[in-house]
Parts: structure tokens; sequence; C-alpha cells
């Protein structure tokens, strides 16, 4: 299986601790200063975050769960997390510009920090065991087969679930992405990848887990599949 190429990995920590981070610092924010593509983005990418929620507050009582939000950005996930009571929480991003700005937040918010940890730490290099594995909108950075296998890498973190979102490759999006119509912000500066979904749910199922559910969010400029795997 491949991996993610070191100087394609490089350039995208280099972008996430510059004008990536400034862009999508004010995407994930509350900030007046986006155009409507990235006003777009955010409504989307908040549907996502809300349905991840949504799921984690239907098990109840997670105060005794651990999990592991992997490429955090801002913390737009994270944060609820630890404010809905998450027993601990992992919060990690390749670019330390995203970390510092979620340890940041966490401050704010008057956030428990003693639940929550913080690291700089592409994918590749995490470990560790948690009960629920989640990572966000990240796998637009990776090919299909470097996808897969970070697929196997976080089954391999997870005891109990992993969820992950991803823009799902449809003709539609192959096209407008050829086109140059999709992806405005990052294809210009990193390149996006459209995933087929069938593959990142064999290479989980190929670690003993299957799909719960799934969850298409979409906003114009935005379109990512969700889906909750469990471990049989
Ligand atoms: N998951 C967050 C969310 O949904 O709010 C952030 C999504 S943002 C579009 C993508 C994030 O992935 C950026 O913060 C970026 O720095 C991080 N990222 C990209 N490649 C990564 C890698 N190989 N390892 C860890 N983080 C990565």
């Amino acid at each position: 299986l491949q991996k993610l190429k070191e100087s394609e990995k490089a350039e995208v920590a280099t972008y996430f601790n510059g004008t990536g981070f400034e862009r999508w610092n004010r995407i994930y924010s509350k900030s007046d200063e986006v155009n409507k593509v990235q006003k777009n983005i955010r409504i989307g990418h908040q549907k996502t975050v809300d349905d991840v929620l949504t799921w984690i507050k239907e098990i109840g009582e997670i105060s005794d769960m651990s999990f592991c939000d992997a490429g955090c950005g801002v913390g737009s996930l994270c944060l609820p997390l630890v404010a809905l009571g998450a027993g601990s929480v992992s919060a990690s991003d390749i670019s330390e510009a995203m970390v510092e700005e979620t340890q940041r937040r966490a401050k704010i918010g008057g956030l428990d920090l003693n639940r929550l940890n913080f690291k700089i730490s592409d994918l590749e290099s995490l470990n560790g065991s948690f009960d629920t594995v989640i990572c966000l909108d990240v796998f637009i950075h990776y090919p299909q087969k470097a996808a897969e296998e970070m697929v196997h890498h976080l089954c391999g973190l997870s005891k109990k679930s992993l969820i992950v979102s991803f823009a799902p490759y449809t003709p539609l999006l192959a096209l407008l992405k050829t086109i140059g119509q999709f992806f405005p912000g990052p294809s210009k500066t990193t390149r996006a990848y459209i995933l087929r979904e069938k593959g990142i749910i064999n290479a989980a199922r190929a670690c003993g887990f299957e799909v719960k559910r799934r969850k298409l969010n979409q906003a114009p400029f935005y379109f990512s599949q969700l889906i909750e795997f469990v471990k049989k």
C-alpha cells in the first residue's frame, strides 16, 4: 500500500502554517471576513461537526471515554467534545499554528484543559489506543491508496469506533474538480483528492470494522461523506 509522499506532506504542513492557516482559521470561525465560497464551506463543515456531536451524544455517558481527533484544525470538533464531557481528548495536527489556535480557543472557552491533550503530529506518527478515533476532512490531502492505508492505521488506534469524513468521488465532483470549479481554496495551493468510498469501506472492513452509519453533507463548494465504523 502507498504512503503519502513526504514532499507532499511537507507542502501541506507549510500551507497550514501560513496562508492556509489564515484562510481556514477564518472559515472555521464566526468572522465576517469570508467570501461566499468560504461561507458555504463553513456551513457545510458545521453540518459534519454537528452530526458527529449528535452521534456521540447518543452514547450518553462519555466521561470514561477517550477520543482522538486526528488533524484537529482549530478545534472545531475536539473543543465541543470536551464541553460535552468527554473523559479525555487527544487533539493533534500536522500544523503547529493550528494546534496553537486550538489551545488558544480552549483557554478562551474556559475548558477543562486536564481532559485535553495537544500534539503537533501528522496522522502517520499518531500512536496510542482510544475508544473513538475521529478524522474529519483531512483525507482531502491523501490520494486513494494512501487514504486506505491511513484507514488501516487509524483502525489500529481505535478500540471501538472510527469516524472519518472525506470528499467522495462522484462523476459530478470529478468533473468540477477537472474544470477547477471545486476546491477553489486548497486546489490552488495543495493538491486535493476525491476518494472512492468503496475503497475506504473495504479498508476498514479488512481491519474488522463495519459501517454503522453514513451521511453526505453538502453546501455549495462543500461535499463531505461522513462514515462511522464500529469494531465487530
Ligand atoms: N479536522 C478539522 C475539522 O474538521 O475542523 C480540520 C480540517 S482542515 C480542512 C484539514 C486539517 O488537516 C488542517 O488543520 C491540516 O493542517 C491537517 N492535516 C493535513 N494533512 C495532515 C496530516 N498528514 N497529518 C495531520 N494533519 C494533517
